[in-house]
């Protein structure tokens, strides 16, 4: 992707995945990476939280954070 300064006008929401996409570097998509945590809770009931760091553990039907409260369904 290429995109000249002056056109990154957009505030960084998130950062993270807009950096990664510019830079051009592989990085796992938002759906490859949900991917991961449900395998992660469905083999073992917990994964890492794709967004902290922290620990996810299943829910019932969900996945929840136990850091940052972030669900995952
Ligand atoms: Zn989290």
């Amino acid at each position: 992707m290429l995109l000249a300064p002056g056109e990154l006008r957009t505030e960084p929401l998130f950062a993270d995945d807009a950096e990664g996409a510019c830079a051009g570097g592989r990085r796992l998509t938002l759906d490859e990476r949900m991917s991961r945590v449900w395998e992660g809770l469905r083999a073992a009931g917990t994964a890492e939280c794709p967004l902290c760091g922290g620990r996810l553990e299943l829910l019932g039907e969900v996945g929840r954070c136990g850091s940052c409260g972030t669900t995952v369904s």
